[in-house]
């Protein structure tokens, strides 16, 4: 049964499988024997490989052991959560945060501690799936708007923020799987008018977006305030962990009653380590950002040399619109044959119709990698347009 289910998922491009990586140096990975290029790392700044943020995974495990041994709540708040947690606060400007152990178990408590049954919450189309399974969890009446549309959005509160007692509006600030960022300032705008939490999902912008790196927020110059920006330790910040930094009433309202932070264990020391080191680089070396956003100018300019159908080209997250799975396929496999890794993003993770070629920029990547990489995406999409 499961075989045949399977086997379906093969004859249509959509079964998942995985490449395994046996060393990491610098952009390179090394699979199977072979060194690649990877474009498809989510470290955008390079900081898990940093040499200070290694270092201080490592005094952590010294000094507090491998795993935190325990719940937050129970034994396993260390100094080091508190001072990870006002760390990130005063990074996103705002009164407090809290951490959970995965971004994905953030969005889950933020969005099911602040509305229920009797409630709306209203997210984009293209949201991830983690914000998707909250909104639906939470028991709330959920509304989808289309895709950064902020007119359909306030259009949807109009009709239906009155008959609701609470209502959150979920959006990512930096879009995971597109690269193009949502128009907060008119949905914080609308949030404020009908009386809505606005939940943004940073994963991607964190680190990345803004003048400071702060995120969407500080790209569009938008005050903290009253906004809820979630976040996660593992994209740029280059360890594991998520986070949700807001008013501390609302933070301390999390710690009590978002079930995916009170009953699991806490991060363990050396993420929460490696993750504070990370946010002093951030803060430190403004240099790194730089070097990403010149690595996306560049690629993203070579790309369009070739003629591709870019999706976005705002960010370090660069689409190419192909749209068939098995294409998808076929294309990933001719790259990595090439000697690049750049993987085919298929749905159900994006809308049917819509696979591409995800690739991402780091400040690692060097002028010869993208050289390099640049010839193999020519050479592989040159013979798919001829065959
Ligand atoms: C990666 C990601 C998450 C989940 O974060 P993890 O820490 O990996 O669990 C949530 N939202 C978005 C938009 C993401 O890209």
């Amino acid at each position: 049964m499961l075989e045949k289910e399977l086997d379906g998922l093969s004859t249509r491009g959509l079964r998942r499988f995985w490449r395994s990586v046996e060393a990491v140096e610098g952009s390179r990975l090394k699979i199977g024997g072979r060194w690649m290029i990877s474009l498809a790392s989510n470290s955008y700044l390079g900081l898990h490989l940093h040499p200070r943020v290694k270092e201080a995974a490592r005094e952590a495990i010294d000094r507090f052991g491998a795993g935190a041994a325990s719940a937050r709540l129970i034994g396993g708040t260390f100094s080091l959560h508190e001072e990870l947690e006002a760390a990130l606060a005063q990074f996103k400007q705002t009164e407090a945060a809290l951490l959970f152990p995965t971004g994905y178990m953030a969005n889950l408590g933020a969005v099911t501690s602040l509305v229920g049954p009797g409630d709306l919450v209203a997210g984009d189309a293209l949201n991830h799936a983690s914000l998707i399974d909250a909104c639906r969890l939470s028991k709330a009446a959920f509304r989808v708007y289309p895709h950064r549309d902020a007119d359909r959005l306030d259009a949807c509160l109009k009709l239906r923020r009155k008959r609701c007692r609470n209502a959150l509006i979920a959006t990512e600030g930096l879009f995971s799987m597109d690269g193009d960022i949502a128009p907060l300032a008119g949905i914080a705008e609308i949030a404020r008018r009908h009386e809505a939490w606005l939940l943004v999902d940073d994963a991607h912008a964190t680190g990345v977006l803004g003048k400071s790196g702060r995120g969407s927020l500080e790209h569009f110059g938008i005050p903290p305030g009253r906004i809820l920006q979630m976040g996660t330790l593992s994209k740029a910040l280059g360890s594991l962990g998520g986070f949700v930094a807001g008013p501390r009433a609302v933070i301390e309202w999390l710690k009590n009653k978002a079930r995916s932070f009170v009953y699991t264990t806490a991060l363990p020391p050396a993420s929460a380590a490696a993750a504070l080191a990370a946010l002093r680089v951030i803060q430190g070396e403004p240099s790194c950002r730089a070097r990403l956003k010149e690595n996306a100018r560049n690629w993203i300019s070579g790309l369009k040399n070739l003629g591709l159908d870019l999706i976005s080209e705002e960010s370090p997250i660069v689409p190419i619109r192909v749209g068939d799975p098995q294409r998808v396929l076929k294309l990933a496999s001719d790259l990595f044959e090439a000697g690049v890794f750049a993987p085919g993003i298929r749905p159900p993770t994006v809308p049917k119709g819509t696979a591409r070629i995800r690739t991402s920029l780091t400040a690692l990547h060097s002028g010869e990698d993208l050289d390099q990489a640049l010839a193999a995406f020519r050479a592989v999409f040159a013979h798919a347009h001829r065959s």
